[in-house]
């Protein structure tokens, strides 16, 4: 697994576990959603009534299971978690449904993954708290409705516009998490370091914001990976020299690339003048495969605009050969 990579595993979320803010005014950053958020959960507590179906959506690693989280516990009740690729059967659905109780919050990781029959019985379920239970088979086969206690969904998704438009329509509110600025990274990772309870100067935490790719989880991961180099081969200090060592170690650039992300950019100048090049011989001369390089690198070097994607192929940028240290040809577009 990447260093830079904005997934987690099992072993990663356990440790994420100790550094989730548990209330809305810790959670850092995404001004607009935490506003909105608050408003809607003051409300519901306010008429002491379960509050709208929330669905958050952005990239991997910004916050979602942790305002999940955050829901339940303003609201004073539990959370449930589950996700569209652990619901095989629409049963699975109504089990966990029909075990609900009043007010519970249930997170739904991945919303956009749930298999079609499932997704009917949520619509169902969300709008009018009921699941139909199926009792017997085929032409005998008859639908028993059972009554929910009100409750609340929270969906997550990476990917809103996959979600089909019925199921979309039952959230009453939809909250859009984007990329963090390095200024609300660098709070996100001073907290954590008080969590840790290790001492990170200033100089520090901004030389990590600006390599963690606008992402709290790989701002969290590379302190973790700071703190360790401080310990074994530092003197203890988490200071600037020990994050730029440590992170040169990890092979992670003052930009927050690492090597595959730098063998794509050196791939496309210097051995294709700058593209444009096609994915799959792009992806060949990394040693990668074309997947690889659409889903793993090429998202950020698009994004932070290294990359640009054309009809004829991959182009790189004047910030790439920049990045690279080389002198771009002339006739390059901005
Ligand atoms: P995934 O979809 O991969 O599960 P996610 O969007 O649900 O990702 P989280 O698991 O909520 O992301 O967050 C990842 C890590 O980043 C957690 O350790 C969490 O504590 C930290 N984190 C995320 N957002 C914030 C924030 N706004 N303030 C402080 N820490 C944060």
């Amino acid at each position: 697994e990447r260093i830079v990579t904005a997934s987690a595993d099992d072993v990663e979320r356990a440790a994420e576990a100790a550094l989730r803010p548990k209330r809305l005014d810790e959670f850092v950053g995404q001004p607009v959603v935490r506003d909105q958020l608050s408003l809607v959960l003051q409300a519901a507590l306010a008429r002491g009534a379960a509050p709208d179906h929330v669905l958050l959506s952005g990239p991997p690693g910004l916050g979602k299971t942790t305002l999940a989280m955050i829901i339940a516990g303003e609201l004073g009740t539990s959370l449930r978690v589950t996700s569209g690729p652990a619901i095989q059967h629409a049963g699975d659905l109504a089990a966990v449904l029909s075990s609900l109780e009043e007010g519970e919050v249930l997170f739904i990781d991945e919303i956009h993954r749930l298999a079609r029959p499932a997704e009917e019985l949520l619509y169902v379920a969300m709008e009018d708290f009921r699941v139909d239970v199926i009792v017997g088979k085929g032409a005998g086969a008859s639908a028993i409705p059972l009554a929910l206690p009100p409750f609340t969904v929270v969906g997550a998704t990476t990917r809103s516009g996959l979600l089909p438009a019925p199921l979309r329509d039952r959230f009453g509110f939809t909250g859009h998490l984007d990329f963090y600025d390095a200024a609300d990274l660098e709070r996100v990772i001073l907290r954590s370091a008080g969590l840790l309870g290790v001492e990170l100067q200033h100089a520090a935490a901004h030389e990590i914001a600006g390599r963690s790719r606008g992402t709290p989880r790989i701002a969290n991961r590379l302190l973790r990976r700071v703190r360790d180099w401080a310990q074994v081969r530092g003197d203890g200090r988490l200071d600037l020299a020990a994050a730029r060592a440590a992170l040169e170690v990890y092979e992670v650039d003052p930009v927050g690339l690492d090597r595959l992300d730098r063998a794509v950019l050196d791939a496309l100048c210097r051995r294709f003048g700058g593209g444009p090049v096609g994915l799959s011989t792009l992806a060949m001369t990394v040693g990668e495969e074309p997947d690889t390089v659409e889903t793993v690198a090429e998202p950020y070097l698009v994004r932070e605009g290294f990359v640009a994607r054309t009809p004829r192929g991959r182009v790189a940028t004047p910030l790439a050969w920049e990045h690279l240290g080389l002198t771009a040809p002339t006739g390059v577009p901005g």
